[in-house]
C-alpha cells in the first residue's frame, strides 16, 4: 500500500488483465497511488468494474487513490491489412490514401484529411513509433505516394506522427468528446490531453469540462515544447509523455526535454509525472534492466512528484512485480543522502505572496526543530498541500487533511503527501483535535512530539495559507 513515507508516487496503467478486483488489490498492495484507464483501450462496461474495485479497495486499506482518465486526443492511425501485417523494406514504394479498404504490400488508408491537406513533398511520416518512416515524393488531395527510408514492420490501426507540423487538429476529437462524458460520469479524478498543442487546447477541455477533475497535459508535441510555460501554467499536472514525445523529436532529445519539463514544473509549482517505457522490459522479465533502474532513479532524483508505468502494469506478464521494482528503485534512493540533500536545492517557485511565505515559514520551522516529523496541512482545494509539497521541508512526510475526497483523490499524485478525509472543521479545535488523530493514527508522531501545521483560516475558503502553528501532540 502507498506508505506515508514514501515520497514519489506510482501511476500505474490498468488493462483488461489488471481491472479485475484481486489485480487492483494486487496494485494497491504494491504501492500504485493513481490509477490510469487509457482511452485508447477499454469500454464504458471495463471502466465502470474498475472505478469500482479502486473505491473497492479505497475502503478495504482506507486509503486515497486517484483515478485518471487519459484520452486519446488526436492520434493519427493508419487503417487495417488484408493480412493483419506487412513488412516494408528500404526504398520500397509505399502509398497512403483514403480508401477504407483493407491495405496491402503496396497501400494502407491513412483516414485522416488533415494529414494530406497538410501534405508537403520530401515531408517525413513517422509509422509504428518511428520504426518505418516514410518520405512524400508526390501528394493529392487524398493520396500520397512515399518512397520507405526505414523499413520494418506495420499492422493494423499503428500510429503515425508528423514531426515538424503543426496539423490543423483539435487536441478533443468527437471520440475525446464521448470519453470525457463517461470519464466525468464516473468520477474521475484527473483528464489527460494527449498531443496537446497550444494553451488553447487547455482551455478548449476545461470549457467542455463539467467536474473539478485536474487536468494533465501530455507533453508529446514539438509545439507543445514552444508553449510550455503558457500550458504548465494552465493546467494542473503534467506529464512528460517519452513515447510520443521521442518519436516527435528524437530519442536524444528526451532526456534534455525531460529536465527542461520538470524544471518548468518545479519553477511554477505544478506536479510533473514522468511517463513511459520506465521498466519496459519487465513487461516480459522479471528483472529490469540497469539502465530502466537507472532511468527511474534518475527521474526521482530530479524531484517528480510520480513516474508512471504503461504496458508494464497494462498488459505485461509481470504488472506487480513492476509496481513492486519501481517502488524499490523510489524507496532505494529516498535512503540516499545525496537525495536527501538535493531536495533542499530543488527549484521553487519564486512566491512572495503570503501563503508562500506562510509554507517557507513552515519549512523552515520544521526543519529547525529535531522533533519535528511531519507537516500537517489543512486544505480544501490542494493549494496549501501543493505549498507544502513545493517547499520539500526537510523531506519530512507531508499529511492533507480535507473535507473534500476530490481535492485527497487529486493530492494521491503529489509528492509526499498522505491524504486524509475528514469532517468540515468548525473552529481551531476541531483542527488541533484532527491534526492529534491523524499524527497518531499514521505513526508519524508520538505524544509529546512537536508537528507543524499550516491552514487557511477562515475553514472552508480556499485558496488561502495564513495560519502556522506549532503544536505539541
Ligand atoms: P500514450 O502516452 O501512452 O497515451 O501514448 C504516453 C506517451 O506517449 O509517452
Ligand atoms: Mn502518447
Amino acid at each position: 500500500m502507498p506508505k506515508n513515507t514514501d515520497f514519489c508516487k506510482i501511476v500505474a496503467t490498468i488493462g483488461p488483465d489488471t481491472s479485475n478486483e484481486k489485480a487492483i488489490e494486487q496494485l494497491v498492495l504494491a504501492g500504485v497511488s493513481v490509477f490510469r484507464c487509457n482511452c485508447s483501450h477499454g469500454s464504458l462496461p471495463e471502466y465502470q468494474e474498475r472505478v469500482t474495485n479502486i473505491r473497492k479497495m479505497e475502503k478495504k486499506y482506507n486509503c486515497t487513490l486517484g483515478i485518471l482518465f487519459d484520452l486519446q486526443g488526436p492520434k493519427l492511425r493508419i487503417g487495417t491489412f488484408k493480412d493483419y501485417r506487412i513488412t516494408l523494406k528500404e526504398g520500397d514504394k509505399f502509398r497512403l490514401d483514403m480508401n477504407p479498404e483493407p491495405g496491402d504490400q503496396t497501400r494502407v488508408c491513412l483516414p485522416h484529411k488533415e494529414i494530406f491537406a497538410a501534405m508537403k513533398d520530401g515531408l517525413e511520416l513517422l509509422l509504428n513509433d518511428g520504426v518505418v518512416r516514410l518520405r512524400v515524393d508526390a501528394h493529392t488531395a487524398d493520396t500520397a505516394d512515399c518512397t520507405v527510408i526505414a523499413g520494418g514492420e506495420l499492422s493494423n490501426k499503428k500510429g503515425v506522427n508528423v514531426p515538424g507540423v503543426k496539423l490543423p487538429l483539435s487536441a478533443l476529437t468527437a471520440k475525446d468528446k464521448e470519453d470525457l462524458k463517461i470519464a466525468e460520469m464516473l468520477g474521475a479524478d484527473f483528464i489527460g490531453l494527449s498531443f496537446v498543442q497550444e494553451p488553447e487546447d487547455i482551455i478548449e477541455l476545461r470549457s467542455l469540462m463539467k467536474s473539478k477533475a485536474h487536468i494533465i497535459a501530455k507533453i508529446e508535441k514539438p509545439s507543445a515544447i514552444e508553449h510550455l510555460r503558457e500550458i504548465i501554467d494552465l493546467t494542473d499536472v503534467i506529464m512528460v509523455a517519452r513515447g510520443d514525445l521521442g518519436v516527435e523529436t528524437s530519442p536524444e532529445l528526451v532526456p534534455v526535454l525531460q529536465k527542461k519539463i520538470v524544471s518548468g514544473c518545479r519553477k511554477a509549482g505544478k506536479p510533473v509525472i514522468v511517463a513511459t517505457q520506465m521498466l519496459e522490459s519487465m513487461i516480459h522479465n522479471v528483472m529490469p534492466t540497469r539502465a530502466e533502474a537507472s532511468d527511474v532513479a534518475t527521474a526521482v532524483y530530479d524531484g517528480v512528484d510520480a513516474v508512471m508505468l504503461s504496458a508494464e502494469t497494462a498488459q505485461g506478464d509481470h504488472p506487480y512485480e513492476a509496481v513492486a521494482t519501481m517502488r524499490r528503485i523510489i524507496e532505494t534512493v529516498e535512503k540516499d543522502h545525496r537525495y536527501r540533500k538535493g531536495l533542499s536545492t530543488l527549484e521553487r517557485k519564486n512566491d512572495s505572496t503570503k501563503e508562500g511565505a506562510i509554507t517557507s515559514a513552515a519549512s523552515l520551522v520544521a526543519t529547525n526543530m529535531d522533533t519535528a516529523n511531519v507537516i500537517v496541512t489543512f486544505t480544501d482545494s490542494g493549494s496549501t498541500t501543493l505549498r507544502a509539497s513545493q517547499q520539500r521541508a526537510g523531506g519530512l512526510p507531508i499529511l492533507a487533511l480535507t473535507p473534500n475526497i476530490t481535492t485527497a483523490r487529486q493530492l494521491a499524485v503529489v509528492w509526499g503527501v498522505t491524504p486524509i478525509v475528514i469532517e468540515n472543521l468548525k473552529n481551531f479545535d476541531d483542527m488541533t483535535a484532527e491534526t492529534k488523530k491523524a499524527v497518531l493514527a499514521q505513526k508519524l508522531a508520538k505524544e509529546g512530539d512537536n508537528v507543524v501545521v499550516t491552514a487557511g483560516i477562515p475553514f472552508g475558503k480556499a485558496g488561502t495559507t495564513n495560519m502556522l502553528y506549532v503544536m505539541n501532540i
